[in-house]
């Protein structure tokens, strides 16, 4: 593809300058690329309805075809124009979670193009919460589809350095509104079974789905390290994954650290470069080893906010290996085991 001048602008987070964002809703009226903050992560804009802005979607990311993509809306009026058949309980969900971090997948409408969900019949809408990514929205006046701004398979963005690091001259502008705070991606429910499913953990957690849903399940497919399946289309075990191997260690809290600490040594002896992803209580422990450390913060959210530009660094910092434990599997934990998982390639080491 051909070299673009791709331009930052700094943009207020929370009232974002209207000059600002018309200038971006232009390019995306025009079937360019805008990169834009939202609570999740930050997004790769293109117009929705447009086919081949969409294609360019692809190209820019290096996203193979097969995995489809999310389309942003600001008003529930919209939705009947890229989904059809919608069930009642879209609109409730809607009322309770939009906007915010909870992705539907509907039937698709004829409006929304095919490539935009790798030529399935079904579409993935949700409405973010971010100050800027509304603004956006809202100004642009279209349904906006929008993956996460990173290059195919690499730790999603969550700050405008890390869209620039993957995608300088590859899109037009990135709107830099600042650090996204959830950190991790939407959670995907799909609406089109009978059952509802969540094809992916995320911002809103299966218990509080479970408080409007009380059946919903959790496809498990991808949490599980032991499984070659792949349910959802685009949940490629490999994703979301830094340069460098990561090892994701499991089992009870007490023997993680021993374990770690003896595999890093193990490593280290090898001549290979160790980076270790802990949260606060836990750096002291290793704070003897010769080993690259990155804070992980003290509960889930701040380990969510955190993790992805984790990865980063630890790639910046060009260790060979990235060493990091689970959190559990409830609430939010959930999601960051689902995107550790895909991070280590489904390769846990239990102990
Ligand atoms: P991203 O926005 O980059 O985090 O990725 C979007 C993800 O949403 C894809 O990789 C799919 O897993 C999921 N997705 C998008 N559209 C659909 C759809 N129509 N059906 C099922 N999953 C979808
Ligand atoms: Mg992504």
């Amino acid at each position: 593809m051909s070299a673009l001048k791709t331009r930052v602008l700094q943009v207020n987070p929370t009232a974002p300058e209207p000059a600002l964002i018309q200038e971006a809703a232009k390019i995306l009226a025009a079937g360019g690329l805008v990169a834009f903050p939202t609570e999740t992560v930050y997004g790769l804009g293109a117009n929705a309805l447009d086919t081949k802005a969409v294609d360019s979607i692809f190209a820019a990311k290096g996203r193979p075809a097969s995995d489809p993509i999310i389309v942003h809306l600001y008003d529930l009026a919209q939705l009947p124009t890229v989904a059809i058949n919608i069930p009642d309980l879209a609109y409730d969900l809607a009322r309770h979670f939009w906007p915010g971090p909870l992705t539907f997948v509907l039937q698709r409408s004829s409006n929304v193009p095919a490539n935009v969900s790798a030529g399935m019949s079904t579409v993935a809408v949700r409405m973010p919460s971010h100050p800027v990514a509304i603004a956006l929205l809202q100004a642009a006046n279209l349904p906006v589809a929008a993956p996460s701004a990173n290059r195919f398979a690499r730790p999603s963005a969550t700050t405008a350095a890390h869209v620039l690091e993957d995608l300088d001259g590859r899109i037009d502008l990135i709107l830099d509104g600042g650090a996204a705070v959830i950190g991790v991606e939407s959670t995907i429910l799909d609406l089109t079974k009978e059952q509802p499913t969540i094809l992916r953990p995320g911002g809103i957690t299966l218990e509080i789905l479970r408080t409007i849903i009380p059946d919903v399940e959790v496809v498990t497919k991808h949490l599980r390290a032991d499984d070659e399946g792949i349910e959802a289309p685009g949940m490629l075990l490999k994703h979301y994954s830094p340069r460098a191997e990561l090892l994701l260690f499991n089992g009870i809290q007490s023997a993680l650290l021993p374990a770690m600490r003896t595999y890093a040594l193990q490593q280290i002896e090898q001549g290979r470069k160790v980076g270790l992803l802990l949260p606060d209580h836990e750096q002291s422990s290793v704070a003897d080893l010769p080993v690259e450390i990155v804070n992980l913060g003290s509960n889930a959210s701040e380990v969510g906010h955190n993790l992805f530009s984790a990865m980063r660094l630890l790639d910046q910092a060009s260790v060979d290996v990235i060493m990091v434990h689970g959190f559990g599997q409830t609430g939010l934990s959930l999601a960051l085991w689902d995107r550790l998982l895909r991070a280590a390639e489904g390769h846990i080491i239990e102990v």
